[in-house]
């Protein structure tokens, strides 16, 4: 649709209306046949838009009276102008201000500390006739106080009686608070504060709490308002002074037994120190500091936690380094002890194979009797005849007392070489045992053998017996058998023993035989 066919449609519609075609009325048909026509046009809505700005009081009277053009607009306008009264809106705004300031002066005495600060700023601002912008910003102030006002506290006073929140001063008369002399809040903070003093009370290494100091605690503990009256501060001194002393008692029983045990400490590593042959200049300074502590005891338990510390590392040291030597040692003793056996074997094998005894250097026992075996199967064999021959030194037990030990081996030694000097070759001699000797005769009868053991006891009662220039007096008896005349080599050997037996008896230094 062109603009031509809008303004004829509207000037039809003023026809139809019977409307004269004034601008008013023309511009009120076009804007209709426009917004048909489906435009928007500005002037169209020009009116609107300044209606809209004016205050909802207005904007009613203005559909009150139909107004829908700016003429009818500025009339109305006028007219409202011409009915405003300027002296009794400058006399409404006078009354409003003295008003908020007597409300601001009530405010200000109030018990609230912010409210009143705001008050006292405020009063300022009506006073020296402040900008829109400040007085904008206070009233942000007072909306701002208003929502964080918090009469929560009131609450907790519920305890101590009823809390009318609407009749505060009625409230307070009507609290039941048990002394005059304070108030809840310090209350509070006496019975914490009370707690603590009597926690700092309590000693804190002693292990025993002192009778008086839990009298004083308990007190307290019951009646924390006590700690407002003087009475209270001296006894509550002495409990502190009491505990300290109780404090002090238990270090020094602590430090004494520490001191205690480091004095055992060092002295065993001392003697450790100087058993072993260890020369570590470590040791030997934790040595030489030890003999001072035990000088001057310690007085400190930092000092006395470092020194065991150091002392107990030494030790650590010390015992491993002892460790290894024991146990290099105890290897060298398992070689050593392992080298023992073996030779321990050796020897017993060696002695099994001697047959010789180790002070005369004749026969032994087991040799003579080896060889009593061999000539008892070569009697038995072939009819060999041999003779045995007893001997034992006389009093021989007295040259031992008399002269010594050594002594009588010397005569052993003396009595075996005359024995082996006057045997023959094929006779076998050698000693029984003790200061007894045996003659195995080959070939010889119990007459030939008591010929040979009188030759002997001869010799040895003739002999010289030298000892340290001593001359000893040594005798022998003698007794002799024969195989033939026996039934066995067991029954000639109890013979010889027999006739030995005798000759003892019959006085010694003589030869028996049958
Ligand atoms: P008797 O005339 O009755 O034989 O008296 P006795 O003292 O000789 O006899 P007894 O059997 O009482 O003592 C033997 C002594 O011989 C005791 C012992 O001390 C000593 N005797 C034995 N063997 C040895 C030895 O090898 N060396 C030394 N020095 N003395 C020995
Ligand atoms: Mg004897
Ligand atoms: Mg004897």
């Amino acid at each position: 649709m062109t603009i031509q066919t809008i303004i004829k449609k509207a000037v039809k519609r003023l026809e139809l209306e019977g409307k004269l075609l004034t601008p008013d009325f023309y511009a009120e048909a076009f804007c209709i046949e426009s917004a048909k026509a489906g435009f928007t046009t500005e002037d169209c809505s020009h009116v609107k838009n300044l209606t809209n700005t004016l205050n909802k009081e207005f904007q009613k009277e203005l559909t009150q009276y139909h107004i829908k053009t700016v003429t009818q607009l500025t009339r109305f306008l006028i007219s409202k102008l011409n009915r405003t009264n300027s002296s009794h809106s400058a006399e409404l705004l006078e009354s409003q201000t003295v008003f908020t300031k007597r409300v601001l002066q009530v405010v200000e005495v109030l018990h609230n500390k912010e409210a009143t600060q705001l008050a006292i700023k405020s009063l300022d601002l009506l006073n020296r006739d402040a900008s829109a912008a400040e007085i904008n910003q206070y009233r942000q102030l007072w909306v701002n106080f208003i929502t964080t006002y918090d009469d929560t506290f009131l609450e907790k006073l519920k305890a101590l009686g009823d809390i009318d929140k609407t009749n505060l001063k009625k409230s307070i008369e009507n609290l039941k608070i048990p002394n005059s002399d304070y108030d809840l809040v310090e209350s509070m903070e006496l019975s914490s504060i009370a707690s603590l003093l009597v926690s700092s009370l309590v000693p804190s290494i002693a292990s025993s709490v002192n009778e008086k100091i839990a009298q004083v605690s308990q007190k307290i503990k019951n009646n924390p308002s006590l700690l407002e009256s003087s009475s209270i501060e001296a006894e509550i001194k002495s409990a502190i002074l009491l505990r300290i002393a109780l404090d002090k008692e238990s270090v020094k029983e602590m430090i004494g037994s520490l001191d205690g045990v480091l004095d055992k400490l060092s002295l065993r590593l001392i003697d450790m120190i100087e058993r072993s042959d260890s020369s570590n200049a470590e040791i030997q300074k934790i040595k030489s500091e030890l003999e001072e502590y035990n000088a001057k005891p310690i007085t400190n338990f930092k000092v006395a936690h470092q020194k065991l510390y150091t002392i107990a590392v030494a030790l650590e040291e010390n015992t491993q380094a002892l460790s290894n030597d024991l146990k290099t040692h105890s290897d060298e003793v398992s070689i050593l002890s392992a080298k023992i056996e073996k030779l321990e074997k050796e020897l017993e094998s060696a002695k099994e194979d001697s047959k010789e005894d180790f002070l005369t250097k004749l026969y032994n026992k087991r040799a003579l009797d080896e060889y009593m075996n061999i000539k008892e199967a070569e009697f038995e064999r072939h009819g060999h005849n041999f003779s045995i021959v007893f001997f034992d030194l006389d009093h021989f037990k007295a040259v031992n007392d008399d002269y010594g030990h050594d002594a009588g081996d010397a005569v052993l030694f003396a009595f075996a070489k005359i024995l082996k000097k006057e045997a023959r070759t094929d006779d076998i001699v050698g000693r029984f045992g003790g200061e007894e000797f045996m003659a195995l005769l080959v070939e010889t009868d119990a007459k030939g053998g008591a010929i040979f053991a009188e030759k002997i006891r001869e010799k040895v009662q003739k002999a010289k017996f030298m000892y340290k220039g001593k001359r000893i007096e040594i005798t022998v008896s003698c007794g002799v058998s024969e195989r033939q005349k026996h039934s066995s080599l067991q029954n000639t050997i109890k013979d010889a023993d027999k006739y030995l037996y005798k000759a003892k008896k019959d006085g010694r230094n003589r030869v028996v035989y049958k």
